[in-house]
């Protein structure tokens, strides 16, 4: 059982661990951010009958509420990507590890990402669809942590700018924790946070 407060408290969960957490970007603002950038995508895609490919696992809420949102005709696949040695240290390899079973030459494909961190996995998907030949590829991320990129990935729909800080909530998390968070939250955590890059 957790209490949510507004932006900027600090919440305590209870947990198989506990931790501090400060909420980042509360449930409504994330609400309002994912109904502007509906209505942005909305005039792009209207038309086009999109393919929308959210990464596992950590777009899946942004993803359906965002589809919601939208009101026209669009398809839906999912792909799994995994940037993690099993010692969880960060390798820049990516590894497929739930491939897109849809055909997507001549379509436009939207990525919906949870977050731009390095860049690799963005970028190693994007260039992957275009090389099957999309008639488009474009990248709608909730958040963005430029600091840490290590190579260029154009966003083209993004919801927030985030610090260099360890983000959870909202599909985001931490060894499969939190997800079911409906804030973004940091974790105040040193330790578990560098574990996890
Ligand atoms: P990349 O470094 O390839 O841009 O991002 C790879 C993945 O690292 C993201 O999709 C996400 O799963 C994970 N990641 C990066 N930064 C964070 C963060 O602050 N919080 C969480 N929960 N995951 C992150
Ligand atoms: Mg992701």
């Amino acid at each position: 059982m957790w209490t949510i407060p507004k932006t900027g408290f600090i919440i305590s969960v209870n947990m198989s661990f506990k931790e501090n957490l400060t909420v980042l970007y509360g449930r409504n603002e994330i609400d309002f951010k994912v109904r502007q950038l509906a209505q942005v995508i909305k005039q792009d895609y209207e038309d086009k009958n999109p393919l929308f490919v959210s990464v596992l696992k950590g777009s899946f809420i942004f993803m359906a509420d965002l589809a919601r949102q939208l009101d026209f005709p669009l398809e839906i696949e999912f792909v799994r990507l995994s940037s993690y040695n099993e010692d969880t240290k960060s390798s820049g390899k990516i590894n497929i590890v739930q491939d897109i079973s849809f055909e997507v030459k001549n379509r436009h494909v939207l990525i919906v990402e949870d977050i731009v961190d390095s860049g690799l996995t963005v970028k190693f998907l994007k260039d992957m669809l275009e090389e099957q030949q999309a008639a488009s590829v474009r990248v709608c991320a909730l958040t963005n942590k430029p600091s840490r990129r290590t190579c260029a990935v154009d966003i083209d729909y993004l919801g927030f700018s985030v610090p260099d800080k360890f983000i959870v909530g909202y599909g985001l998390d931490l060894n499969q924790k939190f997800r079911n968070l409906p804030d973004i939250c940091v974790l105040d955590e040193p330790k578990q946070q560098s574990e996890m890059r």
